[in-house]
């Protein structure tokens, strides 16, 4: 988890999903980029450019907790 609570975890998934422009949770310094900026088909895997904090949604979405 990246966030503080599930609600705000799904919503940064969709977030990412959708490609809206998201601020890194871990630092707040940028905004999420795509991890292989040549292969926009796939939006699974994100990187903060400030930090290097690695975002897997597919990993994200396995490691929610249950409601
Ligand atoms: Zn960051």
């Amino acid at each position: 988890m990246y966030t503080a609570n599930r609600a705000e975890e799904v919503k940064l998934l969709k977030n990412l999903w959708t490609s809206q422009p998201t601020t890194c949770p871990k630092c707040g310094g940028a905004e999420l980029e795509h991890l292989h900026k040549k292969a926009k088909k796939s939006n699974t895997r994100w990187k903060c450019p400030a930090c290097g904090e690695i975002y897997r949604t597919i990993g994200m979405l396995k490691s929610l907790p249950k409601e």
